[in-house]
């Protein structure tokens, strides 16, 4: 269950209200790289490990649970920016507190066309954050990456932690507000600080590599094809040993039209580069297939299930009293 505690995990402040910041905030609120887009990958990813891998279910649901504590720290600063436009947006007369503050006629007209720069401020919310993008594209699930594969998942959520921080490098750019800084640097240091508990998290996964079960054909998994004319880069990536074990290397195939002609269209490329026979990455593939098939299993109950466990308890009295009656 969620049980919602008022005060925000980080104080969020704001010197003056900034409509304009406001409208570049909400990439973090409702854009792809956001607060929501974070919060409900990690969730949706973590109910299949409920069961099977608490310890990283455990991970996920706290990672989750804090970056919806992000997207409130987010919400309250972008309405705290547009602090006034609700108010103003109400004041039928021209002589609302907020226009005599600021110093006049101009006040609401100024304040209409920053908020114009994200019109659903002043059309559509009327001065809080709306589950959009700064572009106003609403928010959308296909922005979840969730495979049901752990080293997957926790790949895509370095993935989402790097361009999270990214983000927020930029929009630190686009304010000079000392308090709005503040939490921002907050924001970008919590990424941080998750992408180093994913890559962790899928360290203790062993092995890790390659993704999912299958270990790919061996005949063509250290094949580089020099796809282009000119100059060309060499590098780990595709010269000497690279990421692969001890005696494997990279196999660099500087004329791939003279290579698929010469297979056959790769039916009689061998096997170059690996160490590993064919028949030794397939029998690899069922003992791990087996493995993490098993480790599901064996943790699941057949027939009845439940999700949740609870202490026993010797009386049936209600723990509740309702002191204000
Ligand atoms: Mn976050
Ligand atoms: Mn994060």
């Amino acid at each position: 269950m969620f049980h919602h505690v008022k005060e925000l995990q980080f104080n969020a402040r704001v010197s003056k209200p900034d409509p304009r910041f406001a409208s570049l905030l909400l990439e973090q609120f409702g854009g792809a790289n956001g607060e929501l887009k974070a919060a409900m990958q990690y969730f949706v990813q973590s109910f299949g490990l409920r069961q099977s891998h608490p310890q990283y279910y455990d991970l996920l649901m706290d990672i989750a649970t804090e970056e919806f504590s992000h997207l409130e720290i987010v919400g309250a600063t972008i309405t705290m920016l547009l602090d006034g436009l609700n108010g103003q947006l109400k004041e039928a007369s021209e002589q609302s507190d907020l226009m005599k503050l600021l110093g006049g006629k101009g006040a609401k007209e100024s304040i209409i066309h920053e908020a114009m720069v994200s019109p659903q401020f002043a059309a559509l919310s009327g001065g809080g954050p709306t589950p959009t993008n700064s572009q106003g594209v609403p928010w959308q699930g296909s922005y979840v990456n969730s495979n049901g594969d752990l080293t997957v998942d926790l790949r895509s959520d370095m993935a989402a932690e790097s361009r999270a921080k990214i983000v927020y490098e930029y929009l630190l750019q686009f304010t000079d507000d000392p308090l709005v800084r503040e939490s921002l640097q907050f924001l970008m240091a919590r990424e941080i600080a998750h992408f180093q508990m994913f890559g962790a998290a899928l360290e203790s996964v062993q092995p890790n590599f390659p993704p999912g079960i299958l270990q790919g054909e061996q005949r063509f998994t250290h094949l580089y094809f020099n796809m282009s004319n000119g100059a060309s880069a060499r590098g780990p990536w595709n010269q000497g040993q690279g990421p692969w074990r001890p005696g494997e290397q990279w196999v660099y195939i500087d004329d791939p039209v003279t290579q698929v002609r010469e297979t056959r269209g790769q039916l009689d490329t061998t096997t170059l580069g690996t160490t590993m026979s064919q028949e030794q990455a397939d029998s690899l593939a069922k003992e791990l297939g087996k493995k993490r098939s098993s480790q599901i299993k064996e943790k699941i109950p057949k027939g009845e299930n439940q999700w949740s466990s609870y202490p026993q308890t010797n009386t049936a009295s209600p723990t509740t009293v309702d002191s204000a009656k």
